[in-house]
């Protein structure tokens, strides 16, 4: 599915009545995400588009998977994600005279494309940025790492046997036992 599919046309629909709804299925799809994030899986959900006033108002309810870093382990985590998107959306042309909105009066707020379709693709990229954890666990029990030696303890590791971790406690130890074995 490329980009193309991501832009859903309203002209027809932004002909209607405010308070008019549309539903669509997302097909499954990909998008290319900021902030180093990688999808781990493709987005899939269902949007709602209401006719305002104005324009329209986005609500999508979603879900994929993102492939992060563990907070405690570093190593791989998959994290599902449940993405809302709520968003207006207004036009960027009159679309029954044509004439060019003046856009400059509310910059921050998302545009219809030049040809009436609502453009998804920027509103699923900041969908999930907003979503994403910031400390992401590999498993909500994940044990982190060895304060000892720095091994992942989820992969079977075992404590470590005090007389490892000191040999001059270990060479005290074998010493006392030797004393002890003397005074029998
Ligand atoms: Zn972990
Ligand atoms: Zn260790």
């Amino acid at each position: 599915m490329g980009d193309e599919d991501l832009k859903i046309p309203l002209a027809g629909f932004l002909g209607e009545a405010a308070g008019s709804i549309r539903r669509f299925e997302l097909e499954p799809t990909t998008v290319t995400l900021d902030d180093d994030l990688a999808l781990a899986g493709p987005i899939s959900g269902a949007f709602e588009v209401s006719r305002t006033n104005r324009g329209v108002y986005v609500s999508g309810d979603l879900r994929t998977a993102l492939a992060m870093e563990c907070a405690r382990c570093l190593g791989p985590a998959t994290v599902p994600l449940d993405v809302a998107i709520r968003e207006e959306v207004l036009p960027r042309i009159d679309v029954a005279t044509g004439a060019i909105l003046d856009a400059s009066v509310e910059p921050n707020v998302a545009r219809l494309t030049d040809h009436h379709e609502l453009d998804l693709e920027p509103l699923l990229r900041e969908g999930i940025s907003l979503t994403a954890p910031i400390a992401p666990l590999c498993r909500p029990d994940c044990p982190g790492l060895c304060p000892e030696c720095g091994a992942r303890l989820a992969d079977g590791h075992e404590a470590h046997d005090a007389d490892d971790i000191d040999p001059r406690l270990a060479a005290l130890r074998g010493f006392q036992v030797d004393a002890d074995a003397q005074t029998e």
